[in-house]
């Protein structure tokens, strides 16, 4: 059976460290913004080339502490891709801010630039740059219409831990960004977590006030804050894992290059990757006609793949207060019918990517 993401795999090899670290978290006590976060925060920020990361308890949350931190609220608008994970527009909401959706390229899956400008209006506060599948958003078009409007810019990297565009790592692009440790992201705790990183220090301040129920000293309560700081447990979970980010995604990227070299004479689209972009691929998406058959295909030769996103997020029953319907973003809705995520993580053997191309290519020949 090849799964869609195999963690056991990788806690075969890490098991011991990653035991290590959580056993001695309760030989110390020390469960609640103990010293594994602080360092982890170092760690991270280090490691993303920022000067400031705090630990909250997931990407969800990071993204809504960083728009609070922003002050974002009610009347605001904030651009964001349709084509993304729910969690890039509801902190928005949860704010009483108003999303303004865009669709996506053709070819990158990523926010169309082009289509940003005429939806800018007054109240336009902000862009979420949503680095999807591993892929980086086109920053440099992105950051100079948020000059042109004095916009801020937040990078959902929730997807696109250690990515690169123009030698940079993905967090150092905008005004502040957020991650998500979500377990099956390219870097994962064993549960939820997720992470604000700025070079803004007065943000980063305001951020690690909000994520501990506001309080700068204990019962000194300055903000109305939220409970949603990152766990002990996980920060040194994150901390073991850390040190392997960059092999882990090396070895996506050469099974990429694999999955490429064996569907080029295909008629399946594989991932572009942009120019001056070093993706992760957290995920590897392509398109293919029959799309539905083919996933239930291989689920029967015991292959798990996926779908990243089934339904647009203007069609989604809890964003129906938006009024968009269908036909609004034609490239999404097409897409949603189409893509297909393979197989990806780091431990995925050449072999089975073999398997599952040999698979696909089975598939279509029969249907001929
Ligand atoms: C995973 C993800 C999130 C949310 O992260 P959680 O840790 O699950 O809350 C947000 N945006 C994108 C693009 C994601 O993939």
């Amino acid at each position: 059976m090849i799964k869609f993401v195999d963690l056991q795999r990788q806690y075969k090899k890490i098991g011991k460290q990653i035991d290590t670290a959580i056993g001695n978290i309760f030989i110390k006590g020390d469960f609640i913004l103990g010293e594994d976060v602080v360092q982890f925060e170092k760690e991270f920020a280090d490691y993303c080339g920022v000067s400031y990361a705090v630990g909250v308890a997931s990407g969800t949350d990071a993204i809504l502490l960083a728009l609070k931190a922003l002050d974002i609220k009610s009347g605001d608008e904030v651009v964001a891709p349709v084509n993304s994970f729910i969690s890039s527009v509801l902190p928005i909401l949860y704010l009483g801010a108003k999303p303004i959706l865009i669709d996506n390229d053709p070819d990158t899956y990523n926010i169309d630039i082009k289509k940003i400008e005429k939806k800018i209006t007054k109240k336009t506060k902000a862009i979420i740059a949503v680095h999807l599948y591993g892929q980086i958003a086109d920053m440099d078009a992105i950051k100079k219409l948020a000059k042109k409007y004095k916009l801020f810019v937040v990078e959902d990297a929730c997807q696109a831990h250690g990515s690169i565009y123009k030698k940079e790592k993905s967090g150092t692009f905008g005004t502040i960004a957020c991650f998500s440790f979500y377990p099956g992201k390219n870097l994962g705790a064993y549960g939820d977590g997720g992470a604000v990183v700025t070079n803004n220090q007065s943000l980063a301040e305001k951020v690690r006030i909000l994520r501990n129920i506001g309080q700068k000293e204990k019962y000194l309560h300055k903000l109305v804050g939220y409970n949603s700081r990152l766990d002990t447990i996980q920060a040194a979970i994150l901390r073991v894992k850390l040190k392997y980010l960059d092999e882990w995604n090396n070895n996506r990227r050469e099974l990429a290059d694999l999955y490429n070299k064996l569907l080029i004479d295909s008629d399946i689209v594989t991932p572009v990757e942009q120019k001056d972009v070093i993706s992760n691929y957290h995920l590897y998406v392509i398109r293919v006609k029959k799309r539905d058959i083919l996933l239930n295909y291989l689920y029967k030769k015991n292959i798990y793949c996926g779908i990243h996103y089934p339904i647009p997020l203007h069609l989604q029953d809890c964003l129906r207060g938006l009024k968009y319907k269908k036909g609004d973003f034609p490239i999404a809705e097409k897409y949603a019918d189409e893509i297909l995520s393979l197989p990806m993580f780091p431990e995925l053997t050449k072999k089975e990517v073999h398997r599952i191309v040999k698979e696909i290519k089975m598939f279509y020949e029969n249907k001929k």
